[in-house]
């Protein structure tokens, strides 16, 4: 397809603008990212923020620029989850299917490396300079030091606006006629602490494994850094009986990790201090549509779609982004306004469905692993996956182990709940769980949908 060059600006160098740079890079586009903050390059941090859990969209869209070798160099691969269940031994729960793994990366040195690796494409990076406003149907920009000073004004073909959930480009968008949005925060916070790797380097827990407390309405993950720590997540509610409310002094964070995760307390570092020196950050689902305007601004990654982090998604789909982007505008070459247009109505209901899913997850785990129905429920459809692999693929096998769309997921997933409701119906469910009349009544169930030709 023939190509024009365009001069194009992307505002944020987080990791979808990074991402994106390489990839319009490759296509002989000129970029610049504008950053408002510095280069994460030249700040000082232990390597140790924010971990995230890379799968197979991720893999795929890096693997398409060629890089997926290099960054795999910094992440660690996680085959299983370790289960600290109160009054259990700990047990391990594999992922999926033989060696199939999700990776663990730091997210500002998965960072650092994809700014490399623009920089090294050829994206001009502008770092420290924020972007207060921008005129859509001209693709110009206004940056500067504060909102009321002087800004500099700068002239772009396309503008794609990958600032984030609170993202700048997109509040522009808002103030148009017919722009739907919405924002929902959920009641659970969360806090960042740290597990120090042993003296000898190693890791203090298993280092192939995400390690998860769960706890009904909150529950505290590790997962590991190269340098043998873990970087920790405590997820709990703002306010309640247990709440970070609760926890006011150093005394209270003792007692409450004392309490509740006793087998993991003593191991975090500095843990009465950095619980209060740690900000305590919200979660929130944002949705909005349209994502472009004309051919000549497009909201990508979290600017988009931002959604709770428990499907650990929100990278992995603001990469897909980039990888569907890239493969129309390989279709259909100049024409901007066709690629923006295909691009939203391809992902918007795929955002939609991971936002959905990651929710529901977020409800499952803090809600009903308490509800014993819940808990029958879930063995049976287990029991059922692992005598028929093929008929009955978790939702989360299909979200994170393969690139078939987030809609389909969530179509096949509302399917099997359908068909478990019926399940669960049966008087004797308690008693029969198990038994061969229940595996051939989902068989049956199964057939029915597949003659509606959702299953497959
Ligand atoms: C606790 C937690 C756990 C998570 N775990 C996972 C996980 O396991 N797997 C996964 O896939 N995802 C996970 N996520 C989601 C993931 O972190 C995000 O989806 C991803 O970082 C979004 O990248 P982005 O580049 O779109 O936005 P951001 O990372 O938010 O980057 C936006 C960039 O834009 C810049 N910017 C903002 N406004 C302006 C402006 N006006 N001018 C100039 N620059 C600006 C910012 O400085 C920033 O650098 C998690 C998120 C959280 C909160």
């Amino acid at each position: 397809m023939t190509q024009i060059i365009k001069n194009i600006a992307i505002v944020g160098s987080g990791l979808v603008g990074s991402l994106l740079a390489i990839y319009l890079r490759k296509h002989g586009h000129q970029v610049t990212v504008f950053d408002r903050r510095p280069d994460i390059r030249t700040v000082q941090f232990s390597g140790r923020s924010i971990n995230l859990a890379m799968s197979d969209r991720g893999w795929k869209a890096l693997r398409h620029v060629e890089i997926e070798d290099q960054v795999k160099q910094l992440a660690i691969p996680l085959y299983k989850r370790a289960l600290h269940v109160k009054g259990k031994p700990m047990y391990f729960q594999q992922y999926g299917k033989e060696g199939q793994a999700i990776w663990s990366i730091s997210r500002g040195v998965l960072n650092r490396k994809m700014i490399d690796l623009a920089e090294k494409e050829g994206a001009k990076f502008r770092f420290e300079e924020k972007v207060w406003d921008i005129s859509l149907p001209e693709a110009k920009l206004f940056t500067g030091e504060t909102e009321k000073g002087e800004w500099q004004e700068y002239q772009f073909d396309i503008v794609f606006g990958c600032d984030g959930a609170f993202s700048r480009i997109r509040h522009k968008m808002q103030r148009r006629s017919r722009f739907d949005y919405s924002q929902d925060f959920i009641d659970v916070g969360y806090k960042e602490l740290t597990i120090p790797a042993n003296e000898d380097g190693t890791h203090k827990f298993d280092k192939n494994s995400f390690h998860i407390w769960p706890r009904g309405r909150f529950m505290f993950i590790a997962m590991p850094n190269l340098d043998g720590s873990f970087t920790c997540t405590l997820f709990l509610p703002f306010e309640g009986d247990v709440s970070f409310q609760k926890i006011r002094t150093k005394q209270d964070t003792i007692d409450f990790f004392n309490t509740y995760f006793p087998n993991v307390s003593a191991e975090i570092e500095n843990l009465s201090q950095d619980f209060f020196n740690n900000p305590t950050s919200a979660l929130v689902t944002m949705k909005c549509y349209p994502w472009t305007y004309w051919d000549k601004v497009a909201l990508v990654g979290d600017a988009a779609h931002a959604v709770v982090p428990f499907y650990g998604q929100g990278m992995n789909a603001g990469f897909e982004d980039i990888y569907e982007l890239n493969q129309l505008l390989e279709q259909y070459g100049a024409d901007w306004e066709q690629i923006f247009e295909q691009y939203q109505e391809l992902r918007k209901p795929n955002a939609d469905a991971i936002a959905e899913l990651s929710y529901r997850n977020f409800m499952e785990m803090s809600a009903k692993t308490a509800d014993p129905r819940f808990l029958l429920q879930k063995k049976i459809e287990k029991r059922f996956a692992q005598k028929h692999p093929e008929k009955w693929i978790p939702a989360y096998w299909r979200v994170t182990f393969s690139d078939r769309p987030y809609s389909e997921a969530l179509l096949i997933g509302d399917a099997q709940e359908k068909i478990m409701k019926e399940i669960m119906k049966h008087p004797r469910i308690e008693d029969l769980w198990d038994s061969e009349e229940i595996e051939l009544k989902i068989l049956e169930l199964l057939a029915e949908e597949e003659k509606n030709s959702i299953l497959y």
